[in-house]
């Protein structure tokens, strides 16, 4: 495990030589170090992504390409030890942090693709009308990009935004969550072992306060990429205002599913276990609220609490556990809050609610169902980021619609129905970046992620992903012999 900064191609201590520790989330327990870098850090780390991108920033896309595979197979290679440490991080299941590395693989493999596509986008003709005139499209590199990631998926949050800014063309200082630093700085060692030019990545472990802000105050970076809670979103955002800065931010949500009467009962309750307990509820799109047709809700929420309850809790790395513990301390004091307060305002406790009796070490929380919650309940209104799913039920279409649009969010939302037109027409009308028809959370590296409202700004992934770390540049040329001749009007300088 590495447990220094990763600048300019070189390992090296913070400046300030701090370092934070990193807990084991489901022992408790202190399992490493890193270092923590200050301001002075990220101003190296930004000068040294602004020299390299002199030579990165000017190769193209087919030159880039190969360095976003090589990584892509070592990740590859080192996929079970990688899923480890990210379980020892994070405390997610074993199984998890493999689709996890999976996916972080396949986001490699298809930047490099997109870097070499856009090779053939470059100077597209775009059609005038004056004929006097040629206009092409070039997309430049951003600059230097300041990446900021949440603990909830640290390996993929960082591929998510590492390979679309390496097949841009891009440099970069990627500055993961302080809760979970570890698995960033293994990629870092990656791209060093495969050749990235130095200072093309570089990986700052640190607070949000001590890097993060910094980062995103830095006047020499171009473009900042963050994903995390809404408050900070806001600061981030504050940050890059002073310097124009490109921004696109991937906040939080309270993404409803609305499950209509005619939903199979099976699937549904398969897709709101997935919805809610996957990665412990610490899931941005998680759905986490869930509006039924009164007529189906008995029978649903039946078998949502016997299976609820059947779930294996315990440590990510023991064979067979489908949950694991919250990332830390103040996460499980955070969930356990929230739910009090959500029976403090009158919702009922269908199933767990507290910490399994038999674990009483670790951040373990029980998958929790809480049903007639109120919609002036703060847990009702904002995210909980833990495995508690909030329950209200409806009568009419238009009911559920207005229930499910009534957040500040619009991140993701979900809708159950054997009727594909009713599921269509509810799709069309719910305010969300993503909605899923008869299913929750299967995300795809080529399809566009990202929210409405206060769930950000932008798109990741996909062409969009790529998009963020170009800027369009129009070329327009004067191809006519004919003089232009508006004050010049005898060019020869006859009569003049
Ligand atoms: P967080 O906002 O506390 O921290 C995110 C990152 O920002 C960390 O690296 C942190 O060190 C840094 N940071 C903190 N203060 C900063 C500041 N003032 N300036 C710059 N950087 C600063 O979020 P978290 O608790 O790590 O993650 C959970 C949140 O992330 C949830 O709200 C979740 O919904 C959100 N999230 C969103 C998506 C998405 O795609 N929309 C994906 C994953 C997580």
């Amino acid at each position: 495990m590495r447990d220094k900064l990763y600048l300019d191609g070189e390992w090296r201590d913070a400046r300030g030589g701090e370092t934070l520790p990193v807990v084991n989330p489901s022992t408790e327990e202190v399992f490493h170090t890193v270092a923590a870098a200050g301001p002075e850090d990220v101003d190296d780390a930004v000068r040294a992504a602004a020299r390299a991108f002199h030579t990165w920033g000017r190769t193209s896309g087919a030159e880039r390409a190969p360095h976003l595979r090589a990584i892509a197979r070592r990740l590859r290679e080192r996929r079970e030890e990688l899923a480890t440490l990210e379980v020892l991080d994070n405390g997610k299941p074993l199984p998890e942090a493999l689709w996890d590395v999976d996916d972080a693989v396949g986001c490699f493999e298809y930047y490099a693709e997109l870097a070499e596509e856009l090779d053939g986008r470059q100077d597209t003709a775009l059609p005038l009308p004056d004929g006097r005139f040629t206009c092409r499209v070039r997309y430049a590199p951003v600059g230097v990009a300041g990446l900021i990631t949440p603990w909830n998926y640290p390996l993929l949050m960082a591929a998510w935004k590492v390979a679309p800014a390496l097949a841009a063309g891009a440099t970069m200082v990627l500055k993961p969550s302080e809760v979970t630093p570890v698995t960033a700085l293994e990629l870092a060692a990656i791209t060093h072992e495969i050749g990235l030019p130095r200072g093309v990545l570089n990986v700052l472990t640190g607070t949000g306060r001590g890097a993060g802000e910094p980062l995103a105050r830095h006047p020499d970076v171009r473009k900042v990429a963050f994903t995390g809670s809404g408050p900070v979103g806001v600061k981030v955002m504050s940050a890059c205002a002073a310097d124009v800065k490109c921004v696109s931010l991937e906040l939080g949500g309270k993404s409803p599913m609305i499950v209509c009467a005619d939903a199979p009962l099976d699937a549904t309750v398969e897709w709101i276990m997935f919805g809610i307990y996957w990665n412990q509820g610490q899931v941005c799109s998680a759905t986490s609220r869930l509006i039924v047709d009164e007529r189906l809700a008995p029978a649903l929420l039946e078998r949502l609490a016997h299976e609820s309850r059947r779930i294996v809790i315990g440590d990510g790395l023991t064979p067979g556990t489908l949950l694991g513990p919250l990332v830390s301390e103040a996460q499980h004091r955070q969930v356990a809050r929230r739910v009090q307060s959500a029976v403090a305002d009158g919702a009922r406790v269908l199933c767990g609610g507290k910490r399994p009796p038999e674990l009483e070490r670790g951040y373990f929380y029980e998958p929790t169902v809480l049903t007639d919650v109120p919609v002036t309940s703060s847990a009702w209104a904002e995210e909980i980021f833990g495995p508690v799913l909030c329950v209200r039920t409806f009568r009419t279409e238009e009911e559920a619609i207005a229930l499910a649009n009534d957040s500040p969010f619009g991140l993701a939302a979900a809708v159950m129905s054997a009727d594909s037109e009713r599921a269509e027409r509810i799709a069309r009308q719910m305010d969300a970046g993503i909605v899923w028809i008869n299913c929750s959370q299967p995300t795809f590296t080529q399809a566009p992620w990202g929210g409405t409202k206060k769930s950000g700004i932008g798109r990741e992934l996909g062409q969009w992903g790529l998009d963020n770390y170009l800027e369009t540049k129009q070329l327009t040329t004067y191809t006519s012999t004919q003089p232009w001749g508006w004050y010049l009007k005898d060019p020869s300088g006859a009569g003049t």
